[in-house]
């Protein structure tokens, strides 16, 4: 379908330029921010696009699909896995994820320790923080992660290597900056308490309604889907 691939070419020239203007104007290096394309709702035809187009950090939420892809998509994909994820998927997930950014437990961590170190291999891995405290919402509270720091940042066989939010639903952006400035401050927070092996470089923040915000406040991968993937809508008559 050309035309769908010919909008996926301006989509993602679009976000590629928003991107590149908020670290502007935030004052940061563009290449400071990583874009994930979340790939959850998008066909695979597409996807494989957008990865000749030079997109290689691909993001999904459902480990079967994720390993299906992975096997359908070329070695250099690096695989972000966004989901929940339950307990006995922590397997094919670490088979072929790069990065993990939703680990939203203590006990999942340690479940993903035990499984990292049957199969010698030591993941990277981001805490996902409920810093809005929606009871609908997955992730660890910030009461809970300051208060048991130590025992997170002791799990064996696991790199800590930031930490990863989603703002609450909101037509305006405006309201997801506290949230995000909430999670940058609690990473610097962490950050001086830290054992000296673990290093918090990473928050996954912004998507496709609320990225430049996140930008603004701190974002250093991106997760967005719809804004790469929607066909335009059809032109609105006068
Ligand atoms: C689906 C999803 C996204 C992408 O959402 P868009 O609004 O389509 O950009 C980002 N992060 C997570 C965790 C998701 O599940």
């Amino acid at each position: 379908m050309p035309s769908m691939m010919d909008h996926l070419v301006e989509n993602l020239n679009r976000v590629h330029t928003e991107i590149a203007d908020a670290c502007r104007r935030a004052g940061r290096s563009p290449d400071s921010v990583k874009l994930v394309a979340v790939t959850k709702y998008a066909e695979l035809a597409d996807v494989r696009r957008l990865v000749e187009l030079g997109t290689v950090d691909l993001g999904e939420s459902r480990p079967q699909q994720l390993t299906e892809r992975a096997g359908q998509l070329p070695a250099g994909v690096q695989w972000h896995f966004i989901g929940h994820l339950q307990r006995n998927k922590v397997k094919p997930v670490l088979s072929h994820a790069a990065l993990i950014h939703s680990v939203d437990s203590l006990r999942l961590l340690e479940r993903i320790s035990s499984v990292a170190a049957e199969m010698s291999l030591r993941p990277r891995v981001l805490l996902e923080v409920n810093v809005s405290g929606e009871a609908s919402k997955d992730g660890i509270s910030m009461e809970e992660l300051r208060s048991q720091w130590n025992v997170f940042q002791s799990v064996p066989n696991i790199e800590i290597v930031g930490l990863m939010t989603m703002a609450p639903l909101a037509d305006d952006p405006e309201t997801a900056r506290p949230v995000f400035r909430q999670l940058r401050l609690l990473k610097d927070e962490l950050t001086a308490q830290s054992l000296p092996h673990v290093k918090l470089t990473e928050l996954s923040m912004g998507m496709s309604g609320d990225f430049i915000v996140a930008i603004e406040e701190g974002a250093t991968l991106v997760r967005i889907g719809s804004r790469l993937f929607a066909t335009p809508s059809p032109p609105t008559s006068p």
